[in-house]
């Protein structure tokens, strides 16, 4: 029988009447021949709790620990999803990530899918299971121990048994009805998309639209698993939500799909860093190895052998950044004048692979901008995106400019 995949975020299982809810949905598909399995997320709130009982206990966490804790929401959840549906005569068995199992690296609280082989939960279909319950965002180290796949794990969990299933489709049920052309909190007149290509929503993930984690994207264009996003709280049609999918499967699309922006930037620079073979790399590798996600990356023109080097990062990780390159200092592995930062500042970056083939895109972001008097920080570019730092107060009225000045109201 075709496999698909449904999986319910937190909010879509946040009490009993939401799970009994997201049952009847996968009751739906299964009263359309459908094998079903179903990812779920811990109800709502819940892994912070976790997280936080962690915190309290131990703010050095053994990170073992951590995952055995923080992983427990799931368990919960698959087990009343799995007695709803039996509930509802809908043959159903719930599964821990041990149990499929769902192989990872050891890399506790972030740990990376290696593989879910199929045989315990096809043969169970075999012997009529209907729907197979699975605990979303856990896995098995090769020590045998449970792993966790970091925050919002649960997507990529859902993707990588669409993926291992060859399931026809991967369904992200969650709170909103789909993907947007920015936040519509932001900006009234953002739009929800009926469909959006996978290089695109990589990059909207990746630059802070909350609503997939970037790791599932990723997964999925790799795997082509067609991925539909769409809200659990609405009645669903077959063309609900948005379906994040291969650019050829979109015949006719914006210019800019959408703008995204991050607000927890911070900007560092590095004043007068000698200008020579290897010092990026002594910096960066500082940093890297600190733990720090550099995201922007800007080196200046130099003089007299002396350069300046920027970089963005979030604002949570600065009090490491900065201990890492002052240590850096004293220890003598890196000189330089002055070490400044700017806590202030929020990223807002457009998308969309129409740039591949139009020009005077970045041209109209600064014109855009400039118009309003917002000042460009740094700017970086890929080939379907463009991404400026500019002074946190800033933020929301550069979304709302650009959303007006890219007309993506409009389909
Ligand atoms: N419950 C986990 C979290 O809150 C995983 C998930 O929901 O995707 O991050
Ligand atoms: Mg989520």
């Amino acid at each position: 029988m075709p496999v698909l995949v449904m999986k319910f975020g937190g909010t879509s299982v946040a009490n009993l009447d939401r799970i009994r809810r997201a049952a009847k949905r996968v009751g739906v598909e299964v009263a359309k021949g459908y094998d079903v399995i179903v990812i779920v997320s811990a109800m709502s709130g819940e892994t912070n709790k976790l997280v936080g009982l962690v915190d309290e206990t131990s703010p050095l966490y053994d990170a073992r620990e951590y995952d055995a804790i923080v992983s427990s929401g799931e368990n919960v959840t698959a087990g009343l999803m799995a007695l709803t549906l039996q509930e509802m005569d809908v043959p159903a068995r719930s599964w821990q990530g041990w149990q499929v199992p769902l192989l990872t690296t050891s890399a506790h609280s972030q740990a990376r899918i290696e593989e879910i082989p199929t045989h315990n939960l096809n043969a169970k279909f075999g012997e009529g299971m209907r729907v197979a319950v699975v605990a979303g965002f856990q896995g098995l180290s090769p020590e045998g121990r449970i792993t966790t796949l970091g925050r919002g794990g649960s997507d990529t969990t859902a993707v990588a048994f669409a993926a291992a299933f060859g399931a026809e489709r991967c369904d992200i049920y969650t709170d909103v009805d789909g993907v947007y052309t920015t936040d519509p909190r932001i900006s009234p007149k953002a739009r929800k998309l009926d469909k959006i290509s996978f290089e695109e929503m990589l990059e909207l993930a990746s630059l802070g639209a909350k609503v997939l984690q970037t790791r599932s994207v990723e997964l999925a264009m790799r795997f082509k698993v067609k991925l539909r996003v769409l809200s659990s709280f609405e009645e669903q049609s077959d063309e609900a939500g948005t379906l994040v999918c291969d650019e050829e499967e979109i015949m006719e699309s914006n210019v800019v799909a959408g703008v995204a922006y991050s607000r927890d930037e911070a900007k560092m620079t590095l004043l007068s860093v000698a200008d020579r073979p290897g010092i990026a790399s002594i910096i960066f590798g500082c940093l890297s190895d600190a733990g720090v996600n550099v995201d922007m990356i800007v080196q200046n023109i130099s003089e007299d052998g002396r350069t300046d080097m920027t970089c963005s990062l979030p604002t949570d990780q600065v009090a490491r950044a900065k201990q890492a390159l002052e240590q850096l200092k004293t220890d003598g592995g890196l000189n330089y004048a002055e070490l400044v930062t700017d806590d202030d500042v929020a990223k807002v970056s457009v998308v969309g692979i129409g740039m591949r083939s139009q020009s005077g895109v970045a041209a109209k972001m600064f014109k855009v901008l400039s118009d309003e008097g917002v000042n460009i920080k740094v700017i970086t570019t890929s080939e379907i995106k463009i991404s400026v730092l500019i002074d946190r107060k800033y933020m929301e009225l550069a979304v709302q400019a650009l959303h007006d000045a890219f007309e993506l109201e409009k389909a």
